[in-house]
């Protein structure tokens, strides 16, 4: 069973108006591995030990192991919330919770040609950690679908990696996907890096993989969440698209 570790909140911020930072400290992360920024930890809402609790995954976006201090980025949305959204939007200083983790975190091919991130609100948090360590003279792009025009948050990134914000939108349920076609390509082969909700991941994997041909091992792309499914039934919806995936 993965260590349980109990941590408490010591600071929140509000980044944009959907996006929060939660600082937690715990004497429970001394042996907290290092250099994990991008992995992520799975928050346990309802039972005392992993086994039957409610889990819901969250990027580490920054440890600091000499303070004993781990942030994570917590993205809102409106309609239907679950355990974890609520409980972000109500935290304040002293709350507890229990965590479980660090899961194992992907590697990146740093030397490719060019990158291309794609991502919503919860892959925010990752893709800022992946942007804050590729080489300085990386070249790119990242479009990032926010809530609101004012959920443009500052990221540290190399000079060449260009950013395009779309703004989620009703009308236009595939913007996001829309807005990463009409993207023009780079010379070279991109290292393709994408994490969003279901539907979409699967129309970027679709368009990636069918129209751009990027190999499986030239790309990560997974489904942080599935409209209308919460993250238990999402998972088992992730499995089997998974399993179609690898024997494609
Ligand atoms: C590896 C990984 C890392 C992640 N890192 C982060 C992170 O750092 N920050 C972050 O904000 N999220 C992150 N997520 C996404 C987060 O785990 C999910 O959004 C999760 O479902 C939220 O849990 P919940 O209890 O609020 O909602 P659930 O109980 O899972 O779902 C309740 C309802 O909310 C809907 N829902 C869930 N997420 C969203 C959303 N984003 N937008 C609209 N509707 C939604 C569901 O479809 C469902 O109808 C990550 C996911 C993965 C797999």
């Amino acid at each position: 069973m993965k260590r349980i570790r109990n941590i408490k909140v010591t600071n929140i911020s509000q980044l944009s108006p959907n996006m929060k930072r939660i600082t937690f400290h715990s004497k429970d992360l001394f042996d907290f591995p290092e250099n994990e920024d991008g992995g992520y930890v799975k928050l346990l809402f309802n039972q005392k030990s992993s086994s039957n609790s409610f889990l819901r995954p969250y990027t580490i976006r920054s440890f600091r192991k000499k303070k004993l201090e781990l942030d994570i980025d917590f993205s809102n949305h409106f309609g239907n919330q679950g355990y974890a959204t609520k409980w972000a939007s109500r935290a304040k200083i002293g709350d507890e919770i229990l965590i479980s983790g660090p899961g194992l975190k992907k590697q990146i091919n740093e030397n490719s040609d060019w990158f291309f991130f794609v991502g919503d609100m919860t892959a925010i948090p990752a893709i800022a950690c992946y942007l804050e360590r590729i080489p300085k003279n990386a070249v790119g792009f990242v479009v990032l679908e926010i809530i609101s025009k004012d959920d443009k948050i500052k990221v540290v990134k190399p000079k060449n990696i260009k950013i395009k914000w779309v703004v989620k939108s009703k009308q236009n349920p595939s913007v996001l996907v829309d807005t990463v076609k009409k993207i023009n390509w780079l010379n070279g082969k991109p290292y393709v890096w994408v994490a969003c909700e279901f539907h979409k991941m699967k129309g970027l994997r679709n368009f990636f993989q069918k129209k751009k041909k990027i190999s499986k091992n030239e790309m990560y792309i997974s489904s942080y969440w599935k409209l209308g499914l919460d993250q238990e039934e999402h998972k088992l919806v992730k499995k089997e698209d998974s399993v179609e995936w690898d024997n494609n």
